[in-house]
Formats: C-alpha cells, structure tokens, sequence
C-alpha cells in the first residue's frame, strides 16, 4: 500500500476552512487608501490609530448589533466605515448592506469619491460586474451582494427590502430628520435580528442631536485609556488636562495671535498634566501611550451587551498635536463661540442648546396698526438711543427713540440713520412727537450714544472722540455709554464713571468727560424679557420698522460658553450677523434706566391730565439728576485716563 502523499500547500489552502479575519486584520491586509484625497495614500494601517481597531472589531464581531462612535473629525473615522464596508462586501456571505447619509447630495458624493474607490482596490475589485455601475443612483449590484445608499428626508431609499448591515454615517448634519431615520434602517435591519450591525457615527452638535442621544441611550460607553508615562496611571485624555506656556497671561491682541501661532506649529511648548501625577506628558510622547492604550467600558471588564457607544476626542488623533488644539482652543475663544471646538475637536455637544428662544416673527405683527411718531397713551417718557458706526472715515449712526412707561412698557416711536452729528440731534432729542391722546407733545429726554466700538478711525479723529465731543457740545442730553460684557462687565446695570480722555491728535490736555458704562449682558436679558416675556403688550413695534431690523433684533442668542469648570452663559452673535438696531436698542433702554423711567411711572400714576404739568416740570429737571449711579459715581472725581 502506497501511502498518501502529503498535502501540498495549495491543496492545504483550498481544503481549510475559509479563514475568519476580525475586520481590523481584514483591513490592514486588504485595505488600500487610495492616493486621491488622503493624507496617508498605501496599505491601511492602524499603528498610529490603533483605537481604531477596538471599534472596527466590535462592529464585526458576533455580539453586538448595534455600534455607535461619537467622534471628532480627524480620527481615521471616514477610512474605518470603507473597511467595514469592504469587510462586509467580502466576508458577509453576500447580505445587503446600506450606507445613509444626511442628503442626497452627501449620499452622491460618497458613493463617488468612497464607495467606488473602494470597491476597485484589488480585494474587492473580483466582485465588479460589468454593470455595477451602471444602476440608479442609489445602489451598486455586485457579483453576489448590493450595496445600497440612503439618505434621511427620502423614506423611498430607506424603504428597500431587509439589510443586514448598516452605516448611517454624519448623523448630526440632518438633525430634523435623522431620529426618524435610524428607526427606519432599524426596522430594515430587523429580519436579521441578531446577525444584523448598524453602525452609526457622527460629530455631535447639542446635546439633543442624534449622536448624542445615541450615546447616552448605551449603557455600555467605552472611553479609550492611555499610560502615563510616569507614573503608569491609565487615565481617558481629556481636555481640561491640556496645559500650554504663557496660558496664564490672558494675552491680548497680536501676541495672542502670535502664541496661536506659536502653538499651531510647535514652537511653544503644549502638554498634558497627568490626571494622577501631575506631570507632563510631552507631544513627543502621546503616540507612544496612546499605542498602548486601551478602550475601557464604564460597566467594567467584559460587559455583556447588544449595544455598544465608544467616544473619541481630537486628543487621540495623530493629526492634531496639543498644540494645535491649544490654538484652536484660543482662536475660538477670541471669537466667542466654542461650539465648533467642542463638536470637531472634543466629540462634545454643545452643552445646551440656546438659552434663549429667539423668533423673527413677533417684531411686525406687533408694528402692525400702530403709526410711527405717535406716543401711546400710557408712555411718561420718550428715550433714544444710538449704535455708532463709521464707514468711509465718516461716521454714521443707527437710532431709535421709543416710549416708554410702567414696568418699562415700551413702543418703538422712531428709527433711522444718521449720517452727521446734526442729525443725529435734530431726529432724537430735538425731535417732537406728537402724544395719542392729544394732550401735546414729547421729545426724547435723552439720547444714549456708544462711544466705544472699537473707536473707529475718522477722517478728522475717532468714533469716540466725535462722541465725546458731542456730549460736551449738549450736556445732559448725549449719554455717552460704552458696553461691557464678560469678564469686564460692570458691578452695576449701568455705572458712571469720569474718565479723563486723550483726544487722538495734537498736544491738546486731556478732557474730562462721564462716561456710563453699561452692563450689555443685564440690559439684553432685560431687553429679552420685555420681547419674549408672557406679557406681549409689553413690547410693541410701530410702522417704522427699518429694513433689517427683525433679522438684527434676533441675530443674538444666549449660550453657555466656556469650557471646565466656570462655563459662563453669554450672549452671543453665532453668525456675526449686524446688529446695529438691538444695540441701539439696547442703549435706549440703558437711557430709561438712566432716567428712572420705571420709577417715575409707578410713582406718578394714572390721572395723566392732573400729573402732566407735574411730570412736564420734573423732565424739565431731569438732564442734571441722571439717577443715583452719576452721583454716587463722582463728576469728574476718578483721576483716570482713557485711551482707546
Ligand atoms: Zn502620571
């Protein structure tokens, strides 16, 4: 008997059983990024994103059915869904899958520029038919399996027949309709009960987007732990940690941007404080902890679940150094608005939604029926007030005059713009109008400037000189008011304060002059109140409505901003839209506040024919006693010098 020659290596590889690799093995031995729109074109590898590989594993695994990755952009998530995907195309035993994005345009494009590229890589280039292309938009037909492509909004592409495998990818880009969507795919999905995966994955926006609804619904939430290098403590990179040189100088102005600078290319120094041994870590350490790091669930080793959600922030990707972040971090902050750091860079939402629920809508209904000019019967006073501007080297003002009365009720009598100082008295405080009742006439008692913004250049001087200037030339009747917010803000609503200002040009002495320092933050919720409070009688509009000014009354919002510990509520301009007609309104109401016209309301009430000659005698007066804050504050007391 002659006995059997041994297997050659041929006949070994075509009689064992097909090989069954975890998807990041899969990936880092057929995966290919192509050269076309990557920073690292070749063999995928997962050496410098080796989080990477936890993720890539649950999702292919056996016990879990759904994944969810809340990430930041810049941590290899695009090029983990185009191995899953090729993953499931060659080792899915031909099941349908389907990938879904937030529109069609979004669906389009990923099928051009990842999908097809992907597909041609030489692994899963066999599974080409002639007319794999050649199909509607929204699917590709392979030799054995189809990939198909949704979008949320179109219910027509989700409602194909059952899927095994999904991605629904950039889920916060379609907020409205996202939530509906991923019930859809659920259901989709549901044939395949146990053997299904639905992988879902996006930056997150507010804390009530889609991703982030997701991601608290998982018990099972996994956060990726590094060493230190020091002490050994395996800890979560977060941000709070991060540490920077000059951090504490609260620098301004160029050398701010110089220290961006500096951070965003290394030249000043960044690193992370160990959470347990306080020291630092260096740049040039992170991508070797991070390589021994670990995803670690809040439920404890081995969690069993159906339902896994894995956080990553900017902190872990080797694209982005502490640096880098450090400079965006700044940037942001000079621009007041960190929700694009916190969603891009932190995997965070933005910690609520607005404060404040803003609404175009009610500022014409309530002009409606109600003629410009006129005073309305239950007003004691008018104000005015003027949001400086300058453009061309002239300077130019956006003005409002309103009414004002008992709990500072108000209605808007006039607005405009003024292009020379003249004007600007002639339309506010020299300006008559004309009362409902008939009972005569008013003029606005004050007029409320800004003397601040910035102290625009002018061909003859600033913005601030022109406005000083002017309150000189009509004491008691231009305010001259600066706004301050933030951290500067003023103890008082609004506060006097004698400055002693250095006019910009020659050798002229420096003029004493009262300034009223507003806190804007107190006045616009004020305002807000008045606006959107549950009394809608208590803000009303006439038929003067300038163009635009619905859009500027509500370009503001107020947010939480602010990162750690001391998160502050603000208000805002997330768009950096104009908004000349709510500071000027915003001023006018600093100049009822000025001139008590609350108090003078409640203590001079009804019977307006007996109180008129009364109240006609006390606004007389009233330009010398501007309320208790100018006289607590001192004419011209302060020895200080303003420069701008
Ligand atoms: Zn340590």
């Amino acid at each position: 008997m002659v006995a059997p020659a041994p297997w050659t290596e041929v006949e070994r590889a075509a009689w064992s059983p097909p090989e069954r690799l975890s998807p990041s093995a899969w990936g880092e031995r057929y995966h290919v990024v192509p050269l076309r729109g990557s920073a690292e074109p070749g063999p995928y590898r997962l050496d410098r994103t080796p989080y990477i590989r936890g993720i890539l594993d649950v999702a292919g695994d056996t016990e879990h059915t759904e994944v969810i990755l809340c990430k930041p952009v810049q941590v290899g998530g695009t090029e983990a869904v185009k191995v899953l995907v090729g993953y499931w195309v060659d080792t899915g035993d031909g099941a349908p899958i389907m990938v879904c994005l937030p529109d069609q345009k979004a669906a389009e494009a990923y099928l051009r520029e990842r999908i097809q590229p992907l597909l041609e890589t030489p692994r899963l280039a066999r599974y080409l038919t002639p007319s794999s292309y050649d199909v509607r938009r929204d699917q590709i037909d392979l030799v054995h399996c189809s990939i198909h492509l949704a979008w949320t909004g179109s219910p027509q592409t989700m409602a194909s027949r059952a899927i095994r495998f999904a991605v629904s990818d950039e889920t916060d880009k379609a907020q409205d309709t996202e939530a509906r969507a991923l019930d859809l795919i659920r259901d989709r999905l549901l044939t395949f009960g146990p053997r299904s995966k639905h992988f879902i994955l996006s930056s997150p926006t507010t804390s009530d987007g889609p991703i982030w609804r997701e991601f608290q619904a998982t018990a099972d939430k996994r956060y990726y732990h590094v060493p230190c290098p020091h002490c050994g403590t395996s800890q979560r990179l977060v941000w709070e940690q991060v540490r920077w040189e000059r951090r504490e100088l609260d620098l301004e102005g160029d050398l701010a941007l110089a220290l961006e600078d500096e951070l965003a290319c290394g030249r000043a120094r960044a690193w992370y404080e160990c959470s347990s041994c306080q020291e630092p870590i260096e740049e040039g350490d992170r991508m070797r902890i991070i390589e021994r790091g670990e995803w670690v669930s809040v439920l404890g080793p081995d969690p069993v679940s159906r339902r896994v959600a894995f956080h990553l922030s900017a902190l872990y990707s080797p694209w982005v150094s502490f640096g880098a972040l450090a400079a965006e971090f700044l940037r942001a902050s000079r621009q007041d608005d960190l929700r694009n750091f916190r969603n891009g860079f932190l995997g965070l939402p933005q910690e609520t939604a607005p404060l404040t629920r803003r609404t175009e809508d009610v500022f014409t209904p309530r002009a409606a029926g109600r003629r410009a000019g006129v005073v309305p019967s239950w007003a004691t006073l008018l104000t005015a007030g003027a949001d400086t501007q300058a453009s061309g080297l002239r300077a130019w003002w956006a003005w409002v005059v309103r009414a004002w009365g008992p709990r500072y009720r108000s209605r808007l009598v006039a607005a405009g713009r003024a292009d020379s100082a003249e004007e600007l008295i002639r339309c506010t405080v020299d300006a008559r109008f004309q009362r409902e009742d008939g009972s005569g006439f008013e003029r606005p008692l004050i007029v409320a400037v800004d003397a601040g913004g910035g102290a625009e250049l002018l061909a003859d001087g600033n913005t601030t000189w022109l406005v000083y200037q002017l309150a000189r030339s009509d004491p008691g009747r231009v305010i001259p008011v600066k706004g301050y917010g933030g951290t500067n803000k003023p103890l008082k609503l609004i506060q006097a304060r004698a400055v002693h200002y250095q006019p910009p040009a020659g050798n002229s002495p420096p003029i004493p002059t009262l300034l009223h320092v507003l806190d804007t933050e107190g006045l616009k919720d004020k305002l807000y109140g008045l606006i959107y409070g549950d009394d809608d009688t208590m803000w009303e509009e006439s038929d003067c409505l300038p163009p635009g000014y619905a859009t500027q009354m509500t370009a503001e919002e107020k947010t939480r901003v602010g990162l750690g510990k001391r998160p502050q509520v603000r208000w805002i301009n997330p768009t950096r839209s104009r908004t000349d007609w709510w500071d000027a309104t915003v001023y006018c109401l600093a100049a009822a506040h000025m001139v008590r016209a609350d108090e003078r309301a409640t203590r001079s009430p009804p019977s307006p024919a007996r109180a008129r000659p009364e109240a006609e005698e006390e606004r007389r007066s009233r330009p010398r006693h501007l309320g208790r804050d100018t006289e607590r504050g001192g004419r011209f007391g302060a020895r200080r010098r303003e420069r701008w």
